[in-house]
C-alpha cells in the first residue's frame, strides 16, 4: 500500500472541512431566517428547542443531508457500553401509489424510542419496560457518516429510560458542564464578572493513542481478535530501548493513513491537528485542537471509529487497549481539560492584574481541594480491566492521584499559605488583590510527564484516562468535582462578604485554609518511583492499585454520592446503577480473556509442544540408533526444557480451568491466567519460529 498518494489540489482540504456536517452555515442556507436564529439561540444558548420549528429544522436536514446521498438517519447515543450506538431509520414512507416520498419529522428528530433491552441499565430498568429514549442534543452538530456506498445521518442524542434515568454517557456529561457552569458564574459574581450561562464553558483537547499492526498477522491472533490485547507473547530483543520511534520519521504507509484520517475528520468538522510516532514501536498519537467539552467528547468517540474504519482500508488494525503488548508501552487518552469564559478567556490562565491572579489561584485552589477530596473517585473514572495494564507500569502515572503544579506556581502557592495577617507581612509572602503580588509568568513551561494531573499552563492535563476509556467519564468526574469545591469556597465567601467583610481578606482566608488543608495532593518529581509511593503514603494518598479496589473505594461513600446528587450529575440511583454497568463489565472482561486464553493454549500451544516434544524425543531415539556413542545432552536439556515447559502449560491449563468454573474471584483468574502464560511464554522462546502458531512481538510492530 505505498503507492505515492495523489496530489490534492490546493485548498481543498480546507474547503472541505465540516462538508460532511449539519453546521451553523449549513443551517443558514437551509432554514428560514426565523428557524434560524431560533435555533442557533438553542444551540448558544443551551436553551430548549422551539417546538414549532422542530419540523422545519427536520426537513431542512433531511433536504441537506439526502442531497449528500444520505438515505438513513439514526439518533447517535453514548450508552454504557463505552462505545457508541446506531440504529438506522431510512427516510423512506410509502406514497400508497407504488412509489415513496423522502419523510422526516420534528418528532423524529427530536425523539427516538429504540428498544433499549440490550443496554446495559445497572437494573435501572427492567426488561419488561424495555422502551429507551432517545433525545437529539443540538448542542452537538449531526454529521453524515459514509461506510461503503451506505450513507446515514447520524444526530448526536441522549438516552434515557422511561422515567428519564440516564442510560448513557452524554447526559450526566452535560449535567456536569452546566453544574461547573453555574458554579464558575457564582465566582464570577464575586469577582464583579458578569456572564450568562451560556458564556461559560468546560473545554477538552483529548489527544490520543493507538497502535496499528498489519491486518493479516491481526488475523491470526485469536486473543487481539477477542480482547484486543496479546494474551501470550514475548518482548522481541529490540523493542522501544533505543528511543527512535518517538517522534520519528513516519513510514510512507503509515502516513497514507494519517493522511486520510485527518482528511475524513475534517470533513466531519473535527480539528485534528498534531500526529506522531509514540514511544512504542507501531504506536501512534493523533490530538485534535481542543473544544467545547460535549463536542469534544463526541468528536474523540467519531476519532475511535474513524481511526478503526480508515485503518481497514489501509489493512491495518488500530488497536486502541490500554495495553496490547506487554512489557512495552500501552496508550492513553490525555485529557487536557481547562474552563473558558467567551469571548473565549481562559480561567486556567495567569491575568495582567492582581485581581485576575486572585481569581487564577482560586481556580488552582479549587483543583487542589477538589482532586484531594475526591481522588478515589477520579481514581475510579479511569478504572477498567485494560487501564489495570497500564496505570503506575512505568510508562503511565501511577493509580495515585496527584497535581504537578511546576515550581514556580508551587512556590506562589506555599506563599499563600503563609501571607496572612495584615500588619506583620514578611518580604515575599503573596496578598491576594494587592499590586505587590508577584506577577505569575505567563509561560510556565515546566513539563513533567509522569504526574497524573499536570498543570501545563493554562490547563490541566489528566493522563490516567485509557485509550479505549471515553473521555466523558473522567470529565464528567473533573467538572463535578470542580464545581463542588467552588461551591464551597462561593458559599464562603458570599457569606464573609454579606457580613461586610473585605472580600480579599476573605479570599485569602479561604485560600490559605485550602492550601493547607490539601497541599499534599502537590507533587513535582518523578511519580514513577518508589519513592513516591512511600512519600504518598506518608501522606495519606490512596493508591488503589486495580479496577476492584478503586470501585470498593467509591461505591458506598456517602460524601461522593451527595456530591453527584447535589450537582444534579447523578442521582443516588443513576450512581449506584452506573457501578453495577462497569463492576460487571469488568468482570466479563476478566472472564472472556480467561476463557480465550485457555482456548489458545489448550487447542494451538499445548498440542504443537506436545509434538514438538515427541518430534524431539523421536530424534535422539534415531540418533542413537546410528551411533551410540555421539553425545546427544545438549539435545536432551533441550528436550527437557520443553518437557518442563510443557508441563506446566497443561498444570496451568487444568488449575485455569478449575478457577472459572469454581466462579472464582477475578483476582484468582488473573493469577491463574499470569501462571499460564509464563510457560506459554518459555514455549514461545524455545520453539521453532517457523511452526509457532502466532505472528510474534517482533513482526507485529515491526513489519509495516
Ligand atoms: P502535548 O503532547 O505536548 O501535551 P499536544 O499538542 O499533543 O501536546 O496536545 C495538547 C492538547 O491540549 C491539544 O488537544 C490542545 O488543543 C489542547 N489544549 C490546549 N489548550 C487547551 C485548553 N485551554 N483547554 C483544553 N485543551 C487545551
Ligand atoms: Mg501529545
Amino acid at each position: 500500500m505505498s503507492e505515492p498518494a495523489k496530489e490534492i489540489s490546493g485548498m481543498a482540504f480546507a474547503e472541505n472541512y465540516g462538508k460532511n456536517v449539519f453546521s451553523l452555515k449549513s443551517m443558514r442556507d437551509y432554514l428560514s431566517d426565523k428557524a434560524y436564529k431560533s435555533l442557533r439561540a438553542t444551540i448558544e444558548k443551551r436553551a430548549s428547542l422551539n417546538p414549532d420549528i422542530a419540523d422545519e429544522v427536520a426537513e431542512a436536514m433531511k433536504t441537506w443531508a439526502v442531497s449528500r446521498g444520505a438515505t438513513h438517519y439514526t439518533h447517535w447515543f453514548l450508552p454504557l457500553t463505552g462505545a457508541t450506538a446506531e440504529k438506522h431509520d431510512s427516510f423512506i414512507s410509502p406514497d400508497y401509489e407504488g412509489g415513496v416520498i423522502l419523510k422526516f419529522s420534528g418528532k423524529e428528530l427530536i425523539q427516538g424510542e429504540p428498544d433499549a433491552s440490550s443496554f446495559p441499565s445497572g437494573g435501572l430498568r427492567a426488561t419488561f419496560e424495555a422502551r429507551g429514549y432517545t433525545g437529539w442534543d443540538p448542542t452537538s452538530p449531526a454529521f453524515i457518516k459514509r461506510s461503503g456506498s451506505g450513507t446515514t445521518l447520524c444526530i448526536p442524542s441522549v438516552f434515557c429510560g422511561y422515567h428519564g434515568e440516564s442510560l448513557d454517557k452524554k447526559t450526566p456529561l452535560l449535567r456536569s458542564i452546566e453544574a461547573l457552569s453555574k458554579q464558575i458564574r457564582r465566582l464570577g459574581t464575586l469577582f464583579g464578572i458578569a456572564m450568562d450561562d451560556n458564556q461559560v464553558h468546560a473545554t477538552l483537547g483529548a489527544e490520543q493513542e493507538y497502535f496499528l499492526i498489519d491486518k493479516d498477522r491481526y488475523s491470526q491472533r485469536l486473543d487481539l481478535l477477542q480482547t484486543g490485547r496479546t494474551l501470550f507473547g514475548i518482548r522481541p530483543a529490540k523493542h522501544q530501548q533505543m528511543e527512535d520511534h518517538y517522534f520519528g520519521a513516519i513510514k510512507p504507509r503509515v502516513l497514507v493513513f494519517m493522511d486520510e484520517l485527518d482528511r475524513e475528520l475534517w470533513k466531519l468538522g473535527i480539528p485534528a491537528k498534531t500526529r506522531h510516532n509514540e514511544v512504542c514501536p507501531a504506536q501512534f498519537e493523533i490530538a485534535p485542537v481542543f473544544e467545547e467539552q460535549n463536542l469534544a467528547v463526541d468528536h474523540n468517540m467519531i476519532i475511535m471509529e474513524t481511526l478503526t474504519e480508515v485503518a481497514d482500508r489501509y489493512n491495518f488494525a488500530c488497536l486502541m487497549h490500554e495495553k496490547p503488548f506487554a512489557g512495552v508501552n500501552g496508550s492513553g487518552k490525555h485529557n487536557n481539560w481547562s474552563v473558558a469564559v467567551s469571548g473565549n478567556k481562559n480561567w486556567l490562565t495567569p491575568g495582567d492584574t492582581p485581581h485576575d491572579n486572585a481569581k487564577f489561584l482560586t481556580m488552582i485552589c479549587a483543583l487542589m481541594k477538589a482532586v484531594d477530596t475526591y481522588a478515589p473517585m477520579l481514581r475510579a473514572s479511569v478504572a477498567c480491566a485494560g487501564n489495570d495494564h497500564r496505570l503506575g507500569a512505568n510508562e503511565a502515572p501511577p493509580a495515585i492521584m496527584s497535581i504537578f503544579l511546576g515550581e514556580q506556581l508551587s512556590d506562589i502557592i506555599n506563599q499563600l499559605e503563609h501571607g496572612a495577617a495584615k500588619s506583620s507581612q514578611p518580604a515575599g509572602f503573596i496578598e491576594i488583590g494587592i499590586s505587590s503580588l508577584p506577577k505569575i509568568p505567563r509561560d510556565m513551561t515546566d513539563r513533567n510527564r509522569t504526574s497524573p494531573l499536570a498543570f501545563t499552563g493554562n490547563k490541566f492535563e489528566f493522563r490516567a484516562v485509557g485509550s479505549s476509556q471515553s473521555c466523558a467519564g473522567s470529565n464528567i468526574v473533573m467538572n463535578a468535582i470542580v464545581a463542588d469545591a467552588l461551591d464551597d469556597i462561593c458559599t464562603e465567601l458570599e457569606e464573609a462578604v454579606s457580613a461586610g467583610k473585605d472580600f480579599n481578606e476573605s479570599l485569602q482566608g479561604v485560600l490559605r485554609d485550602i492550601v493547607k488543608k490539601h497541599k499534599r495532593i502537590l507533587f513535582n518529581g518523578d511519580n514513577y518511583t518508589d519513592d513516591w509511593k512511600k512519600e504518598a503514603a506518608k501522606r495519606g494518598l490512596p493508591n488503589f492499585a486495580d479496577t476492584p479496589l478503586a470501585f470498593a473505594a467509591v461505591e458506598n461513600d456517602e460524601a461522593t454520592i451527595s456530591m453527584f446528587e447535589r450537582h444534579k450529575v447523578l442521582s443516588r440511583e443513576e450512581f449506584k446503577a452506573r457501578m453495577e454497568v462497569y463492576k460487571s463489565a469488568y468482570e466479563r472482561t476478566i472472564h472472556i480473556e480467561a476463557s480465550c486464553a485457555l482456548t489458545m493454549a489448550k487447542t494451538m500451544i499445548a498440542p504443537l509442544a506436545v509434538e514438538y516434544q515427541a518430534n524431539l524425543a523421536d530424534s535422539i531415539t534415531s540418533v542413537s540408533d546410528v551411533d551410540k556413542g555421539i553425545s546427544q545432552d545438549a539435545v536432551r536439556k533441550l528436550l527437557k526444557d520443553v518437557c518442563v515447559e510443557t508441563e506446566r502449560t497443561l498444570n496451568a491449563i487444568t488449575k485455569l480451568e478449575e478457577v472459572l468454573n469454581e466462579k472464582r474471584s477475578c483476582e484468582e483468574i488473573i493469577s491463574a491466567m499470569k501462571e499460564l502464560r509464563q510457560p506459554v511464554d518459555m514455549l514461545e522462546s524455545i520453539i521453532p519460529y517457523e511452526i509457532w502458531p502466532l505472528p510474534s512481538y517482533a513482526e507485529m510492530m515491526f513489519i509495516m
